[in-house]
């Protein structure tokens, strides 16, 4: 057995470990990472950018929110479930992290909302390509991986952690296997573990939430996030809580069919598989909110319907909801890949000339798509929605005009997030909820901030939480240690 020593042992590269990592090394400690996979950077090498608040970036672009509204508006929205001390430090060291990550060489597009009642927190990282989209965080997560390497953190890859050493009541390092296999033994003052939750865990995710991954319930399966860190942390005595899925919604296997989930999004006629609507769909933009309403249909599904008449229309003036993931170019790619999906069978894309057709695909009871549709059309005629309310400048009659154009959107999620109790130094907390000595958590891992539903309205959030966390980890880890010398 290969033994390693340290003073900080880090669970996990991605953006959490990795802030965790040069926060270490700013106060002068070396760090190892353990990393299961053959790069760092996780799920942010898929996102965008984390959440600022109050930000010099904000306040250049006129969309500035302070932390005392951000507080408020976050608490409400969780109805103080989540503990406020937590969400405060966070969203206090938000501005300065996002100083401190430009310090470092990374540069930000720009302060975004995601849609547009949310608040624009969201700071995109300027990509590498120049075209704002998914994936240009990972030009940040090259450059903290480089600056966590300046700084004495040794990166492992491909060495997953399995189990925590724990010695005299304190954690004090990590057993893990190494590249070829053989087991290394990683000791240090203290432990951070940020592995990322359980958003590819099949067994964890039915155990835990009932739902079926792949199934009914399509998350971005981020390969090797599978509960590692939080089982470790239960084993050695972490109170389980508040794990929850990052809740949103999509067509399966999305990033394949990215110009059909686009259009097909927009707040047309949504109905679930009874045939009946279940929600305003002028709430579409959050997609939490939509995630959550089509968790309560049967399936967890719904089906968007259109036609082509109402996208030639988004074409010519713009889509109805407009979002940066989804930006509005999409919407010419669209015929294209509409063909190559009837082409392939893709389960998830439908093409009707007529209703009862259409309800033929879907499986729907004709009689009553026909009387929903037709319903709905009346809704439009008038312009007023009196099951929902929607608002009439979403209300577009639906006439199959050169054809009905369907997309089945399943609850999907970003990952999990939550599983293990800290506070705001990032301790984990035990039963009693008191401190694990030697054992600290960052990340999604124990990001239990949101109560119910993730709060889409102040975006970035997930990633924000995972630097801030990480960077508020190793300070406390460095305090920690300062105290243990003396
Ligand atoms: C498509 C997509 C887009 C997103 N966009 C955004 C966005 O723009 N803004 C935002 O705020 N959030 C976004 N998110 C969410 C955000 O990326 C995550 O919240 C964030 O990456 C969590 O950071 P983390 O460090 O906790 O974990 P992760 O980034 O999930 O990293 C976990 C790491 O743990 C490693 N690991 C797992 N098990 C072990 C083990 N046993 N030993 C060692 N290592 C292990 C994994 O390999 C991985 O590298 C997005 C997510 C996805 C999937």
């Amino acid at each position: 057995m290969k033994q390693l020593n340290t003073d900080v042992v880090i669970i996990a590269g991605g953006p959490a470990g990795l802030a965790a990592a040069i926060t270490a090394g700013e106060r002068g400690l070396k760090s190892v990472i353990l990393e299961k996979s053959s790069t760092t950077g996780g799920a942010a090498n898929m996102g965008m950018g984390p959440l600022g608040i109050g930000t010099k970036i904000q306040k250049d672009q006129f969309n500035d929110i302070s932390v005392a509204d951000a507080l408020d508006l976050h608490m409400n929205y969780t109805h103080f479930q989540v503990d406020s001390d937590l969400v405060a430090t966070y969203f206090g060291k938000s501005a300065e992290t996002i100083e401190w990550l430009q310090e470092m060489g990374v540069e930000f597009a720009g302060a975004f909302r995601y849609f547009r009642e949310s608040e624009a927190t969201w700071h995109i990282v300027k990509p590498e390509n120049g075209v704002i989209g998914p994936r240009a965080a990972s030009a940040m997560v090259k450059i903290m991986t480089e600056r966590a390497k300046e700084l004495g953190c040794e990166i492992l890859l491909e060495t997953p952690a399995k189990s925590l050493i724990v010695e005299n009541d304190k954690v004090c390092g990590a057993v893990a296997a190494d590249k070829s296999g053989e087991t290394l033994e990683v000791r240090g003052q203290a432990v951070i573990v940020c592995t990322g939750g359980f958003g590819n865990n099949k067994e964890m995710i039915k155990q835990e939430f009932g739902l079926n991954l792949a199934e009914d319930f399509f998350p971005f399966m981020i390969p090797g996030i599978t509960g590692d860190g939080l089982r470790m942390m239960w084993a050695v005595g972490a109170k389980k809580w508040g794990a929850n899925i990052e809740a949103i919604y999509q067509i399966p296997d999305n990033l394949n069919w990215f110009l059909l989930d686009a259009v097909l999004r927009q707040p047309n006629l949504m109905v679930n598989q009874n045939g009946e609507r279940f929600m305003n769909e002028g709430y579409m933009g959050n997609t939490t909110f939509a995630g959550n309403a089509l968790h309560l249909q049967p399936g967890n599904y719904g089906y968007c319907i259109m036609d082509r008449g109402i996208l030639r229309e988004y074409q010519k003036n713009g889509p109805d909801i407009m979002d940066i993931v989804h930006p509005a170019e999409a919407f010419f790619g669209f015929d294209q890949q509409a063909a190559q999906a009837l082409e392939q069978g893709y389960e998830a894309y439908f093409e009707a000339e007529t209703i009862e057709e259409l309800a033929e695909q879907l499986g729907i009871d004709p009689d009553v798509l026909q009387d929903t549709v037709d319903q709905y059309n009346e809704y439009c005629r008038c312009g007023v929605d009196s099951q929902f309310h929607k608002d009439q400048k979403f209300l577009h009659e639906i006439t199959g005009k050169g054809h009905y154009i369907v997309g089945k959107f399943y609850l999907g999620a970003y990952g999990t997030v939550g599983g293990v109790r800290i506070n705001k130094y990032c301790e984990v907390l035990n039963d009693d909820l008191l401190p694990i000595e030697g054992l600290y958590s960052a990340g999604s891992d124990a990001n239990t901030i949101y109560g119910d539903s993730y709060n889409f309205t102040l975006p970035g959030n997930t990633m924000g939480f995972a630097i801030n966390s990480g960077r508020m980890a190793g300070e406390s880890v460095a305090d920690y240690i300062a105290d243990l010398e003396g």
